[in-house]
């Protein structure tokens, strides 16, 4: 393993590049992936993104969007791009297992791998790290990357606004414990730039479909299940329920929140039935260590407070699992 700061004398010639980040990229994956995307273009590189899935409309004004490859729309064209390339950079994810098909592709690849992270226990297939795992976001080491190598002066409003993104999605809009003062200096940088904070939120956060509002409604109403004696709060959708709202991908974001923020609540999970697999999205407030259970319980992981897992049984199955083991949480739940 070398330090991220070998990198500055290797990149002093143009590279080919690719930037990739987990499936179903949400604002920090893409955010911080075309924040780098940019500033490495800028360097005089040849540099792709490719995501191995697609993301959600919500995200499609970030600069660049337009140059991103879709692994399972173009594959053949990603998978020249990844035999060819000099360097892979790895974002928002820290485990090629992580990314499906594309993992074993960028495994095979001579390209030297870059890591750059913030997600607990790193797989180790990386030649070069930025790993912080109290970092609010990848999209804050993007900008201490590029401090590190000597391009502060390099920010522009592309890439301040890629990274306001990414940095604004995953701290909950600047309100997790994750955000410390190191992360204020780099958001004031940022707008500095050029980020142009408040359209940024809207274009993420008040662009939602007719559909889509009714659809959390429902959620809420009809869906919200309660254990106070665990003070844990459950939302299961079946097919069904996507389809009758026709909901596309990226809709179900930020609904578990909803759930989370009941009063006394400390746990919260939304399952979701995806034909698949069953996905589900577990969050917490304060000690409750929901990657723990989604590691535990549910082939998952993620971050204290936020974490996802999946399960291979059926949806009703998985939520009698999930109701199954809260008896064991239930003193930590109840501190
Ligand atoms: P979300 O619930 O928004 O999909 O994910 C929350 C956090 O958990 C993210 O940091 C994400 O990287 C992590 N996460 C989500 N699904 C999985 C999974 O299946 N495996 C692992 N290891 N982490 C996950
Ligand atoms: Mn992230």
């Amino acid at each position: 393993m070398q330090a991220i700061t070998d990198l500055k004398p290797l990149l002093q010639t143009p590279k080919n590049i690719v930037i990739t980040t987990h499936p179903k990229p949400d604002g920090d994956a893409m955010g911080s992936s075309l924040g780098l995307y940019h500033y490495l273009l800028l360097k005089g590189h040849n540099v792709h993104v490719i995501t191995p899935t697609d993301y959600p409309f919500f995200l499609h004004w970030l600069p660049g969007n337009g140059e991103v490859l879709v692994y399972t729309e173009k594959q053949a064209e990603a998978e020249k791009l990844i035999a060819d390339a000099d360097f892979i950079f790895c974002l928002d994810f820290n485990g090629l297992r992580r990314i499906n098909g594309m993992g074993d592709v960028i495994g095979a690849s001579l390209a030297q791998k870059v890591m750059i992270d913030h997600h607990l226990e790193p797989e180790g297939f990386d030649n070069f790290r930025l790993w912080n795992a109290a970092a609010c976001a990848t999209a804050e080491l993007v900008y201490d990357f590029m401090v590190q190598m000597g391009d502060k002066h390099l920010l522009n409003k592309q890439i301040a606004s890629c990274l306001y993104c990414g940095i604004m999605t995953d701290s909950g809009s600047f309100r997790f414990n994750s955000v410390t003062s190191h992360v204020h200096k780099v958001v004031a940088d940022l707008i500095e730039a050029g980020a142009d904070n408040s359209r940024i939120h809207e274009l993420v956060y008040d662009t939602y479909s007719e559909n889509r509002t009714r659809f959390l409604g429902y959620c809420l109403k009809d869906k919200l299940q309660v254990f106070p004696e665990f003070r844990t709060a459950l939302i299961a959708l079946t097919q069904q329920d996507l389809a009758k709202y026709e909901v596309t991908s990226g809709d179900t974001e930020g609904i578990v929140n909803y759930a989370l923020s009941i009063n006394n609540i400390k746990f919260a999970v939304i399952i979701i039935d995806r034909a698949e697999i069953v996905k589900l999205s577990l969050r917490s407030k304060g000690e409750f260590p929901a990657n723990e259970v989604a590691k535990k319980y549910f082939e998952g992981g993620g971050h204290h407070n936020a974490a996802g897992g999946q399960s291979n049984l059926s949806l009703e199955a998985t939520v009698e699992k999930f109701i199954s083991i809260l008896p064991e949480y239930k003193e930590l739940l109840n501190v």
